[in-house]
């Protein structure tokens, strides 16, 4: 590690103060800390979110659930509004990593973070969320731009994410076992008024399937999907999986979670 200064503001009036002067945000340190240590990242002033209460909790409003950004997977996981309401995001929420993980890390940690491989930003697209800044609200179409990399401007925070409920969802995670992060993870979520399939591990970043959700709307059943051509053009090929396997995946693992989300 190296020399930085650390500060633990409880409002985010005084959270934004010391962003504006070049701090950066601490969520729970799941991916911040370890980056420190590698020195890929070198903040000179972290700014530690976990005493602003108000980022915290989760709130069922008509037809949304509301998670405040510093609301951990853990308590997403267990919340009983989440699990009535889109279990599908409960139990994502229950296969993020492990125990310490899931007790540290936040829903606005892991969207901002923009892992190619994280699970959240699937929940986020496929359930077509929006996304709610200090400054703006940003739908979830606009938010994610590949590899770790976000509409939020420099000294944007996430303050929380609204879920619009589905009529049925469901996430199908592929595992990589080390990680425990997605090998390929597909999330379907079946709206009311169209299917929306958001597919995260497989290549630069999250993306929306247009054939697999054309044929889903049309049809919501495991064969509907048989059909269709998963490109693997550009898909990521690594030690743990190549570009057609992962497409592969994306077919089976679709296939999956609409099994799922019909119970
Ligand atoms: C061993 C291990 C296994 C994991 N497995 C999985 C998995 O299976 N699936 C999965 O999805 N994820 C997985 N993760 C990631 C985990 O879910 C964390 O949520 C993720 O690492 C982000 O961590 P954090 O919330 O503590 O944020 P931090 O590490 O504190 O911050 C991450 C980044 O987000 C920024 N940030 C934090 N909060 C905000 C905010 N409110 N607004 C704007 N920017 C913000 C920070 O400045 C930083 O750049 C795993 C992590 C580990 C260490």
């Amino acid at each position: 590690m190296y020399a930085f200064t650390y500060e633990r503001p409880t409002s985010l009036d005084d959270a934004l103060k010391v962003l504006q002067s070049g701090g950066q945000a601490l969520a729970g340190g799941q991916t911040m800390l370890a980056a420190m240590k590698q020195r890929l990242m070198q903040p000179e002033k972290l700014i530690d979110l976990a005493s602003i209460t108000d980022l915290r909790g989760i709130k069922k409003e008509g037809q949304h659930i509301v998670i405040g950004s510093m609301t951990s997977h853990q308590d997403v996981s267990f919340n009983k509004d989440v699990i009535q309401s889109i279990p599908s995001l409960a139990h994502l929420a229950s296969g993020i990593g492990d125990r310490q993980v899931r007790a540290r890390g936040t829903l606005g940690g892991s969207v901002a973070n923009n892992d190619p491989a994280a699970c959240y930003p699937s929940a986020v697209l496929a359930l077509n969320a929006t996304i709610q800044t200090n400054q703006r609200t940003i739908a979830a179409d606009a938010f994610f731009k590949g590899m770790y990399a976000t509409a939020l401007n420099e000294g944007e925070l996430i303050t929380s994410i609204r879920f619009p409920i589905p009529k049925r969802a469901a996430y199908a995670k592929f595992r990589q076992p080390a990680s425990r992060f997605a090998l390929v993870g597909v999330f379907v979520a079946d709206t009311g008024t169209g299917v929306r399939v958001a597919i995260t591990g497989a290549g630069n970043g999250v993306f929306r399937h247009a054939g697999l959700e054309a044929a889903l709307t049309k049809n919501f059943s495991p064969k509907a999907t048989e059909g269709i051509t998963i490109s693997s053009a550009d898909l990521n090929s690594d030690i743990h999986a190549s570009a057609v396997y992962r497409a592969h995946l994306i077919q089976i693992q679709t296939q999956r979670a609409v099994t799922q989300a019909l119970g």
